[in-house]
């Protein structure tokens, strides 16, 4: 199965997960055009998009995916339009797209908020978790993860000591975005043969000590989502 970021940050997120035959996009924040562009422009072989919340750097160009003749799953308040491919999901219930299946689990952040365990027979269990700084259940052991490493506490203190970050930043990134601390903890927990870092913060990550400290920990394949990038998830 390979992965392909479209984008990924504070501006854009976008994501397929494609073995060649079926694809699924995970978020909207970029244009269907560039995820069918990834495709070669088999748009066909599109099974559906899921999009984790409301914020535009994530759903923006949902209802673009809509007018393409894809399915969109996503919590309810999402569509801002009416279109017959909306899809409101429900946390907990399991969903099918093609040989996609996917169930929705709500985390905390400031609008709500779904991370999803997608499975594929070409790729195992894949957890996606962003734009949340904890979760609430007991999740799954899963084969891949891609879960948002957005800072780390000593950068963020440092930019606010330099003035280079507002202090209000730091209360909204703790109840709100995932410390690398955290991601680490469910990268040990979650026992993945590979993590993919997601959602990095511009000023308060350090991509290159993210790797070595989520590698170190967990003896897992290790990378930093960016746009463009493209791997196999099983053969890192
Ligand atoms: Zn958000």
């Amino acid at each position: 199965m390979r992965l392909v970021t479209l984008d990924t940050g504070s501006k854009a997120n976008g994501y397929i997960l494609t073995n060649g035959s079926e694809a699924l996009i995970i978020e909207a924040g970029v244009k269907a055009i560039e995820a069918k562009k990834a495709l070669g422009f088999r748009t066909s072989i599109i099974q559906g998009c899921i999009i984790s919340h409301s914020h535009a750097d994530h759903s923006r160009y949902g209802v673009d995916y809509a007018r393409a003749g894809i399915d969109v799953f996503a919590p309810v308040d999402v569509f801002k339009i009416p279109h017959n491919r909306n899809r409101p999901v429900m946390p907990h219930k399991k969903y099918k797209a093609g040989g996609f299946t996917f169930m929705p689990f709500d985390v905390p952040h400031d609008v709500v908020t779904y991370g999803y365990i997608i499975e594929h027979q070409d790729c195992g269990k894949v957890l996606f978790m962003t734009d949340t700084y904890l979760c609430e259940y007991k999740l799954p052991k899963v084969d891949h993860l891609l879960i948002e490493a957005n800072y780390d506490y000593n950068i963020l203190d440092h930019c606010i000591e330099e003035g280079d970050t507002h202090p209000a930043m730091k209360d909204r990134l703790m109840t709100s975005h995932m410390e690398i601390g955290t991601t680490i903890t469910y990268c040990t927990e979650l026992k993945p043969r590979t993590v993919v870092l997601i959602h990095l913060s511009d000023g308060h990550s350090n991509e290159e000590d993210f790797i070595d400290r989520v590698t170190g920990a967990t003896g897992a394949k290790v990378v930093a989502a960016k746009k463009g990038l493209e791997i196999y998830l099983d053969e890192l």
